[in-house]
């Protein structure tokens, strides 16, 4: 199957895609809106430059939508897989403009994240599958079906989220931070699940980088832990990239070990996925109160 992460497709997809706006820092050389555009040929290629010596790096299918923040010599650029990449423009139709997320939002709304750009960053993916737990579950799976459902319940909160990876794709940690701090983003969050040799450890955990970002990581860790049954681990600091380079107040969460039997158990349903996705939530808008 073709890589498709970046691919714009119609219904649900349109949603979890639209992260995939462009850098708000384009200059004013460059194309000053954001088009979507779809694709009118059965295949065609993905390049790394916007030539036809561009070497391929993926091809995307007939009805496939993306949107360019680019446009060079008949080519525009999109992002596919975390990368920038062309697309030659003649074999796409162009849908519809789109407005970059807006960079002076309205920030004293309670009820809702109307006008806040939001991160996130589900981690590992493709070769990397993050920690293998009981059974040989992938942490990176779990991550992802728990990383739609966070997406999800922010975007009916009105927020515009954007995800590090819209796919069973590897993305590296440069690039991770690199999408974040290439926009307006308010609140950078990274999903992950917990592993550790002794199979007795358990429960929740938020970590920060310090204490610019504790504030946000207490409000994420209370209202996770009122919402689900697992251990609150607590709020704790450590020094990891995707913390210390994004620029905005950003949290990594442990979200219980898929190295112990109870926490694998509950963590794999599809109630405690809702219920963790509707607690991190709660923390972004009890934060931005
Ligand atoms: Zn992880």
């Amino acid at each position: 199957m073709r890589n498709r992460s970046i691919i714009f497709v119609v219904g649900l997809a349109v949603t979890l895609f639209s992260f995939l706006l462009p850098s708000l820092q384009l200059s004013s050389a460059q194309a000053s809106s954001l088009e979507t555009f779809e694709v009118n040929n059965t295949v065609i290629n993905v390049r790394s430059i916007p030539s036809i010596d561009g070497e391929i790096v993926g091809q995307l299918e007939k009805g496939d939508q993306l949107v360019a923040f680019d446009e060079q010599y008949g080519w525009v650029q999109t992002y596919y897989a975390g990368k920038e990449v062309w697309v030659a423009k003649y074999l796409l139709i162009a849908k519809s403009s789109n407005s970059p997320p807006s960079p002076n939002p309205t920030l004293n709304q309670s009820t809702n994240l109307e006008g806040y750009n939001i991160i996130i960053d589900p981690g590992h993916g493709g070769k990397d599958p993050g920690a293998i737990g009981i059974n040989n579950i992938q942490e990176k799976e779990l991550v992802f079906s728990t990383s739609l459902k966070v997406v999800e319940q922010l975007q009916d909160h009105g927020a515009t989220v954007i995800t590090t990876r819209a796919n069973d794709d590897f993305i590296s940690l440069e690039d991770r931070v690199r999408i974040s701090n290439s926009y307006n983003t308010h609140v950078f969050i990274s999903i992950h699940y917990n592993a550790a040799i002794n199979h007795s450890a358990n429960g929740i955990t938020t970590y920060i980088r310090d204490n610019s970002d504790r504030d946000l990581g207490q409000s994420i860790q209370r209202t996770m832990i009122s919402n689900v049954t697992l251990h609150d681990r607590g709020v704790r600091q450590a020094d990891f990239k995707v913390l210390r380079e994004t620029e905005a107040p950003s949290v990594l969460l442990e979200l219980g070990f898929i190295t112990n039997f109870t926490d694998l158990s509950i963590v794999q349903t599809e109630a405690y996925q809702e219920s963790i996705a509707e607690g991190i939530t709660n923390g972004v808008l009890e934060y931005v109160e």
